[in-house]
């Protein structure tokens, strides 16, 4: 039995596990994503020991997927919006001092994408784009079955096209990219200014006003719609620039299905050229927040082949 790790880092945990060669999750366990490198370090290597232990070394390579910039030629994270305590990190290097088998380290949406498109909605795609609408906006590229990286491993930042020239500033250093425009909190901005009463909603959520939305209040229908209409404009751009066979779309936004989807897809039609819209399929994510640890998991299978 030949089987693989995969560590996916979020802002709230790590979601670790143990994958077969067919990306069958066999075992995962979450911890909370600590606040400061050495914690992080000590969580992977606890995480490691366990997996090696419970599985009798059958593990021969792992992945890890972790947020932010990272630099594929020098092995480091340049820059985590979330996770600052990465930025320019050896972690390649720290890694590497408590694994025993070959592992490989990529950008967290870039391995999730690679998960989708192994063995999720994107299977059998020659090229697809996964997005993953939450907090932030990840993405992913593959193209002719491989995972596009750029040149040092940056590609695919989707996230930050810009869709809104004058809109909200972004933690990439850019304004009005498709992340600030549609992420949940922009969903929740959008309604309060709707209603004009901000002291009443300090705490309220995207899936409050999903709710609410549900319920038929129209300020709730319309802050989805103002994010669905720049989605919409996110998707015209990666349509006529890749034509891509399929677009993959996830995260917890996307729970609101319809409420988002429909103003996007509507406004993507309207933008993209026709013909390439046709031909592209655009459809949700198959693995739910799994993705990322399948995917990593899954990067190392395909990875290790080139190594050994
Ligand atoms: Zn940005």
């Amino acid at each position: 039995m030949v089987l693989f790790a995969g560590f996916d880092l979020g802002g709230t945990d790590i979601k670790a596990g143990v994958v077969n060669e067919r990306g069958e999750l066999l075992f995962y366990k979450y911890l909370p994503t600590p606040d400061n490198i050495s914690d992080l370090l000590k969580s992977f290597k606890d995480l490691w020991d366990y997996f090696n232990k419970e599985f009798s070394k059958n593990i021969i390579a792992a992945g890890f997927g972790l947020p932010g910039i990272y630099n594929i030629e020098k092995k480091l994270i340049h820059q985590s919006p979330h996770l600052s305590y990465l930025d320019d990190y050896p972690i390649h290097e720290t890694i590497s001092e408590f694994i025993n088998v070959p592992f490989f380290i990529n950008n967290d949406a870039n391995l999730a994408a690679w998960g989708e498109y192994k063995i999720g909605a994107g299977k059998n795609a020659e090229s697809m784009v996964l997005l993953t609408i939450g907090t932030g906006v990840g993405s992913g590229i593959i193209m002719g079955g491989k995972l596009w990286q750029g040149k040092c491993g940056f590609a695919g930042e989707l996230g930050h096209i810009i869709v809104n020239p004058e809109g909200e500033e972004c933690e990439c250093g850019g304004r009005g990219c498709l992340e600030t425009e549609v992420c949940s909190t922009k969903i929740v901005d959008n309604y309060i200014k709707l209603k004009g009463r901000k002291e009443e909603f300090k705490k309220l959520t995207s899936k409050d006003v999903f709710e609410r939305a549900k319920a038929g209040e129209k300020e709730a229908l319309r802050a989805f719609s103002i994010a669905g209409y720049f989605l919409g404009l996110g998707l015209a751009s990666i349509i006529n620039f890749l034509n891509p066979e399929k677009i993959i779309l996830g995260g917890g936004v996307m729970e609101a299905g319809d409420l988002l989807l429909k103003p996007a897809l509507e406004e993507a039609k309207k933008r993209a050229y026709k013909k390439a819209i046709e031909c592209c399929e655009i459809r949700k994510a198959s693995l739910g927040n799994k993705a990322g640890i399948i995917g990593s998991a899954l990067w190392a299978a395909e990875n290790i082949k080139r190594v050994t």
